[in-house]
């Protein structure tokens, strides 16, 4: 079952038959804006035409700081009169960036949305809730308008205020809800205090979570606190926002949409193709935007292309889950860290809460690594023979991991204080 079966499921040859047509009309129109404007060798292939997609690789990487250094118009290749919404980054890292789009490019971003979710077995009949921001985040307006189009009954409930979200559930019946998964241990921990139990007391069969870096160890745990199945959904703001790559039921890594994306995997240092199914940092084209086309896009999102053809059907490649950015990874006492490392650990312990945070302390001159863990109420007794027990089982497992020996602080769960939107998870107070 498919949303656009031909898409779907279109062969190689004819996939990258039409991502060349894309491709070309992308650069044709990239052209306009002054800073691809300036790229010669955007002006030379728009003389020339490609010959192939592997031309690709000729032209110049984008980054996040040249949209920023062109800021506010300088991607901008259509006219302004054109434009209907602007959308721009969370800003995790810095300054936001912002994106165009014309009428054209919402009805593109708004079917692969729908698409996304279909793939992932939600359907018309579904009762959809939406958890997370509107406004400048693409997650809240760019599940909206995909749910819509699906035909869904959308609950545009937005984010926070868990008390209520658990009776907009309740009283609708919510099927699916799409929600950032640093969230869900908070918003299952306030079932837990009104004497509830989301496997019981709500119609969820599907959960959607992305946004954010999670492990497969945190879905397994997300699934069994909630009774459902958990389906991971990839995007950046610069590629629209979420839509980009999806889980089918499969759920053996996301589809990246190749009719709407051209997908490169490099190495962050060489800036070179990785071998296949090499750890890389994701590249992007846009195929089928106008107002704001986007070349090479540099994501600075760690993953892999996995291997074989996915039961279901689909074409598309599908992408690993993203391990990391590669300006998340950290250096302590000389050994590179990624925080997922320490959450695909912390999260298989039963004991261990919902949340956790990395701090990087200078201590009597040396670098330290502090791990605060939330440990469960019903475990967080004042048995301080077994808290002492898992505070070194932590302390093992990390150091066994990631080759540093970590100090670890047990603390009360709820007690780590939780961010608006995405979750920071590393807190550098290191002295340089
Ligand atoms: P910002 O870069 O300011 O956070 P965005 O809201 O555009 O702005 O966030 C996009 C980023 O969020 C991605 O580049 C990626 O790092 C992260 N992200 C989005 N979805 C996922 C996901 N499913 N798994 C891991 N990381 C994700
Ligand atoms: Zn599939």
């Amino acid at each position: 079952m498919y949303w656009e079966k031909e898409l779907e499921t279109i062969d190689r040859k004819n996939l990258e038959r039409l991502q060349l047509e894309r491709l070309q009309q992308t650069l044709r129109q990239a052209a306009n804006s002054p800073h691809y404007g300036r790229i010669p060798e955007i002006g030379r292939y728009v003389q020339s035409g490609m010959a192939s997609i592997e031309q690709v690789h000729a032209l110049p990487f984008t980054t996040k700081e040249q949209m920023r250094q062109d800021f506010p118009w300088g991607f901008l290749a259509a006219d302004k009169k054109e434009v209907v919404r602007l959308h721009s980054s969370s800003g995790t890292t810095g300054n936001p960036t912002v994106v165009y789009h014309n009428k054209h490019d919402l009805d593109s971003w708004t079917n692969l949305m729908a698409r996304s979710l279909f793939a992932a077995g939600v359907r018309d009949t579904d009762v959809f809730q939406n958890i997370c921001g509107y406004g400048l985040f693409t997650g809240g307006l760019g599940f909206q308008y995909g749910v819509e189009k699906l035909g869904c009954l959308s609950i545009p409930a937005g984010a926070g205020n868990s008390l209520r979200q658990i009776k907009l559930m309740r009283d609708f019946g919510t099927t699916v809800a799409h929600v950032i998964p640093s969230y869900l241990g908070r918003l299952f921990d306030v079932f837990q205090e009104e004497g509830l139990d989301p496997r019981k007391d709500t119609q969820l069969h599907t959960l959607v979570i992305g946004a954010e870096p999670h492990t497969e160890e945190h879905r397994l745990r997300i699934e069994a606190m909630f009774g459902v199945k958990a389906y991971n959904s990839f995007g950046l703001s610069e590629m629209n926002g979420p839509g980009v790559a999806f889980e089918c039921a499969e759920q053996n890594g996301l589809h990246i949409w190749e009719d709407a994306y051209l997908v490169e995997i490099i190495d962050p240092e060489t800036l070179q193709p990785v071998a296949d199914g090499q750890i890389g940092e994701l590249v992007m084209t846009t195929l089928d935007r106008q107002a704001m086309p986007v070349v090479r896009y540099r994501t600075r999102d760690l993953t892999r292309f996995l291997p074989g053809a996915c039961p279901c059907g689909r074409t598309h490649r599908r992408i690993d889950r993203i391990s990391g950015r590669s300006d998340d990874m950290f250096i302590i006492k000389g050994c590179n860290v990624f925080p997922m490392q320490i959450e695909g650990i912390l999260m298989k312990l039963p004991e261990v809460g919902e949340d956790y945070r990395i701090l990087l302390e200078t201590i009597a001159d040396q670098d330290e690594m502090i791990v605060e863990v939330e440990v469960k109420k019903e475990w967080f007794k004042g048995d301080l023979a077994f808290l002492e027990r898992l505070q070194k089982q932590i302390t093992h497992l990390v150091r066994d991991e990631v080759l540093v020996r970590p100090r670890i602080r047990l603390v009360a769960a709820g007690s780590i204080p939780k961010a608006e939107g995405k979750a920071q998870r590393v807190f550098d107070h290191r002295k340089t």
